[in-house]
């Protein structure tokens, strides 16, 4: 039976929600998009991940809309709508309007909005969102491609959103107790205030938000708010304490990394792991001639137990010249297409841990392999969890990692016992 129901509105955020609510040990299922059958011997905590958070608003309200049903039929009775740790949306939504929706469907007049991450360097103050120590609209995300952040006030941003009035819980309100900061919801309800931004600049704060909302029908935030969710749900009896406990299931050792992420730390990481391993370099020029047969035929001629490698990380200066030759989203497809058959071709030949760099390589690689659910193990590193699926009656296993997470050793330590 799931006491706790996720929706999370991308892929690498769903597993990193996932990651840290399985750091509690209870059983976490990750759903890819939503589920095509009912709910059947799920898990006590359950994830669903879509991909809306650029949607136009009524695709993505719609989504979310289905997915919460699911979640509901599956016995969830409290639901966390999860974004970025960064609030990425645009003026139309879909943070504001997708809660707004769960709320009305859950007849529930206020929520909490809290996107903090104190672990990697998001946190909030006075409803303002910082980035290390930059503010949001100053930080890499006033550029991001898709959702360009260029206000930091939480409140601003989510006032364009919503069709009512947004308030505030500060920090010297949540400084004060788990007490101080449910009267202060209480008085905000009373007034009206649907919508609460709450501010948390440590995992202290996340802490006392947790146990003062948990009880809440519908909590939103980033990752980290859930994390002590599951230990709470247990004090309070709601969660039994012989809840399924996270499985780890056996897997043959064959390893392979396969990494289509171009980002620094993944450059690094390629270059960190390449001396100890083979290697094979995808480009997207050498895809256009000689098509994905030379790098299928490199990876059969490989000894399994070396972990062979097959990246397409490249530096920026490469990246632009064949973005230049061929467009990016094709020169992007043609990596990923690649990817997804290397995976399929791995698997065929035994391979069964997968570790894979990058958001986007990482849901065609999880797609080729035919991956609609996966269950959450231990966490590699903070925010990239060991993840399990099934094929075929053959368990395996993945670590998804999105481009800028993870150390140097990343690689290495993901594969060390
Ligand atoms: P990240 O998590 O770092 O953003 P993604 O996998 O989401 O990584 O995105 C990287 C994108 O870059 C993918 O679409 C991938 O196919 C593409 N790509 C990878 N290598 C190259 C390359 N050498 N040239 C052009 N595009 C590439």
């Amino acid at each position: 039976m799931t006491i706790l129901g996720c929706i999370a509105d991308d892929f690498t955020g769903a597993s990193d929600l996932a990651g840290l609510l399985a750091r509690s040990g209870v059983q976490v299922s990750l759903r890819l998009g939503i589920p095509e059958t009912p709910p059947k011997n799920t898990a006590p905590i359950e994830v669903i991940a879509l991909k809306c958070r650029t949607s136009p608003v009524d695709d993505a309200i719609q989504d979310c809309m289905a997915a919460f049903h699911w979640l509901k039929q599956a016995g969830a009775e409290r639901f966390y709508w999860k974004y970025c740790s960064t609030f990425d949306s645009t003026n139309q939504g879909n943070i504001g309007p997708v809660a707004e929706a769960l709320m009305a469907a859950l007849k529930t007049t206020q929520t909490i909005y809290c996107p903090a991450f104190p672990e990697n360097g998001r946190s909030i103050f006075m409803g303002n969102l910082f980035v290390g120590e930059d503010l949001l609209h100053e930080s890499p995300m006033k550029d991001h491609p898709l959702t360009p952040m260029r206000d930091s006030n939480l409140m601003r941003l989510l006032e364009a959103q919503v069709t009512t009035s947004v308030g505030l819980a500060n920090r010297l309100t949540v400084a004060k107790g788990v007490e101080a900061l449910q009267e202060q919801l209480h008085a905000l309800e009373k007034e009206g205030v649907a919508h609460v931004i709450v501010d948390a600049v440590a995992d202290q704060d996340l802490n006392i938000i947790a146990e003062a909302c948990r009880d809440m029908p519908l909590i939103t935030g980033g990752s980290a708010l859930a994390m002590p969710l599951p230990d709470l749900y247990k004090a309070d009896g709601i969660l039994a304490e012989d809840a399924p406990q996270m499985v780890i299931p056996e897997t043959d050792d064959a390893a392979i990394v396969l990494s289509g992420s171009c980002s620094a730390m993944t450059r690094q990481q390629v270059a960190a792991f390449k001396p100890d391993h083979p290697s094979y370099q995808l480009s997207p020029q050498d895809l256009i001639n000689d098509g994905v047969d030379q790098a299928i035929a490199w990876l059969k001629s490989q000894d399994m137990t070396t972990t062979p490698m097959i990246y397409a990380t490249a530096e920026p200066k490469d990246v632009q010249e064949a973005q230049d030759q061929f467009g990016t989203a094709q020169a992007g497809a043609m990596v990923e297409n690649a990817m997804a058959q290397l995976a399929k071709t791995a698997f065929d030949l035994g391979y069964r841990r997968f570790v894979v760099a990058g958001g986007e390589t990482s849901g065609a690689v999880a797609q080729a392999l035919g991956i609609t659910s996966v269950t959450i193990g231990p966490e590699i590193t903070p925010g990239v969890p060991w993840v399990y699926a099934e094929k075929q009656g053959q368990p395996f296993q993945l670590a998804l990692k999105s481009g800028n997470f993870g150390q140097d050793d990343f690689f290495t330590d993901a594969l060390t016992p």
